[in-house]
């Protein structure tokens, strides 16, 4: 694929270009890609401002057409766009398809939400007013994404800036830009108008502050280091911003959990598109009854797993997105060796047919929250186990942490589920669940540091694209 920006309804040649390789095999050049300059950048700024207007005013039933005929095409192409994913991010195909519906249903939800947004209607404390509360455009969004969910992720920022009438310049990761550049296809031939959507290839570092002075607002996905410096970046403009970061996120087992549920919770949250998800559980918090029963199972899950290239039928667990995402794994894995924790499963790098990036999924035992391999988002398939008393001492540890995405417990009590419930610091919790694998209709985030400014998809998402207007009206009927 030859990637290429674009820019007020135009594909633009032009800048270095950068190329992805196939993470299930090195040798394999996915895709070249055209970077976008800060020239470009300010163009397409400009290009969705002048856009704003007629967009901001368009027939809501035209806004929705468009966005359900994206969500078409994503379930029309989603053997495409899936195989690409697995190419360029080393997805299973299984995971890549899946990724690729999702993202169709994101648009056919946000379709909806052009007709179902509503205002408010309220009495006025004088007689003779009433007070209508109305939901407007916050006006340009940059929306600048990670490269572990390469299509959902520009789907759930696009289709909702679109819904509520803003216009946008999406600028993806450079590791995996392919399925934004077939999205922007798609939204070019659904028929959104010129200026209305605009795509930046490239390092997101020497065009991001452009993008962020340019905008009215921000909504990042990335790590939370990058999180806190956009922030700083948008404070002299006061841009909005949106901020989606890291988790480190806890599983409790209780002794009175169904084994065979926690089991496939935790492996499946854990390791589950290869541990690449802020939602995925790192720390396994498990009590002392049930340890090392849970343990037993959960190392035959993990030793068991298929890992290879991603377009293998067999693979279950796909390669490491890159290299700098392997290496910093590999160095997680060291640094918990010799803080003390003991390996039990993985910790390699695995032989292939193909050369890729493929770590045997990795479980430590007997690890503490002090540790760093408990402290930091590590983003790969490795996890620890921790070994508590009871579910107070489960509580105290998960929320011992400075990230506070998901969480889950497995438990065949109610009482203690609830109890988790509100005990959890975490922006989103699971019951015999895992912690990853949201869904597009409620609210997704988490609470600072892991998340800031609003949640994302649902309806809850109008709280961050859309600026409330509160009107007075004297009318004059008493
Ligand atoms: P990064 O923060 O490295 O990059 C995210 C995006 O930001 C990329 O497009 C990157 O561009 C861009 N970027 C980097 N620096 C700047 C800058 N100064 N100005 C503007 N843009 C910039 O994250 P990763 O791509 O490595 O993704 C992994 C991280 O994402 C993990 O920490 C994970 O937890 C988090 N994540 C959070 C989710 C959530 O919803 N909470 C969901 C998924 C992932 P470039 O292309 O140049 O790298």
């Amino acid at each position: 694929m030859h990637g290429r920006n674009y820019i007020d309804g135009q594909w633009r040649n032009g800048g270095a270009r950068l190329a992805t390789t196939n993470p299930s095999d090195l040798d394999e050049i996915v895709g070249e890609y055209d970077q976008a300059s800060v020239a470009d950048a300010e163009d397409a700024i400009h290009a969705a401002r002048r856009a704003l207007p007629a967009w901001a005013a368009a027939n809501i039933q035209l806004r929705g057409d468009m966005l359900r005929k994206v969500g078409d095409a994503l379930y029309a192409r989603a053997q495409d766009v899936g195989t690409l994913l697995a190419r360029e991010e080393g997805k299973t195909l299984k995971e890549g398809i899946g990724e690729a519906v999702r993202a169709a249903q994101v648009f056919h939800y946000f379709a909806g939400e052009t007709v179902r947004h509503p205002g408010q209607w309220y009495n006025s404390l004088r007689d003779g007013h009433n007070v209508i509360v109305s939901y407007e455009p916050v006006g340009v969004v940059a929306a600048i994404t990670p490269w572990n969910f390469p299509i959902a992720i520009p789907a759930w920022k696009v289709a909702a800036a679109l819904a509520y009438g803003n216009t946008v310049v999406l600028k993806p990761s450079e590791y995996a830009p392919g399925c934004a550049v077939l999205l922007a296809e798609m939204l070019e031939q659904a028929g959104v108008p010129n200026g209305v959507f605009n795509l930046l290839l490239g390092d997101g570092r020497s065009i991001g502050q452009t993008l962020i002075d340019g905008a009215d607002a921000v909504t990042f996905t990335g790590a939370t280091p990058t999180g806190r410096r956009i922030l700083q970046m948008a404070a002299p403009t006061m841009t909005k911003v949106q901020l989606e970061l890291g988790g480190k996120n806890p599983f409790i087992v209780l002794d009175d959990a169904d084994l065979d549920v926690a089991v496939e919770a935790a492996a499946q949250g854990t390791w589950g598109q290869t541990g690449q998800r802020c939602t995925g559980s790192e720390r396994i918090i498990v009590t002392k009854g049930i340890h090392d029963a849970f343990v037993e199972r959960l190392v035959q899950t993990v030793s068991n797993y298929r890992v290879g290239h991603a377009l293998d039928p067999q693979t279950e667990i796909g390669p490491v997105a890159n290299q700098a995402q392997l290496d910093k794994n590999l160095g997680f894995i060291n640094r918990a060796r010799a803080d003390g924790a003991e390996l039990v499963a993985g910790g390699h790098v695995k032989e292939a047919r193909t050369r890729g990036h493929f770590l045997a999924p990795t479980l430590f035992l007997n690890t503490t929250n002090a540790m760093e391999l408990n402290r930091e988002e590590i983003f790969g398939p490795v996890a620890g186990i921790i070994k508590v008393e009871d579910l107070d001492e489960a509580i105290a540890v998960a929320r011992d942490c400075e990230l506070a995405l998901s969480s889950g417990i497995a438990t065949t009590s109610l009482k203690s589920a609830e109890r988790y419930r509100r005990a959890s610091n975490a922006g989103m919790m699971t019951v015999n669940a895992p912690t990853a694998g949201v869904e597009y209709h409620v609210p997704f985030g988490g609470r600072a540091p892991s998340g800031f400014g609003g949640r994302e998809q649902g309806a809850a998402s109008a709280e961050f694209f859309t600026e409330i207007k509160t009107a007075y009206i004297n009318h004059g009927v008493v």
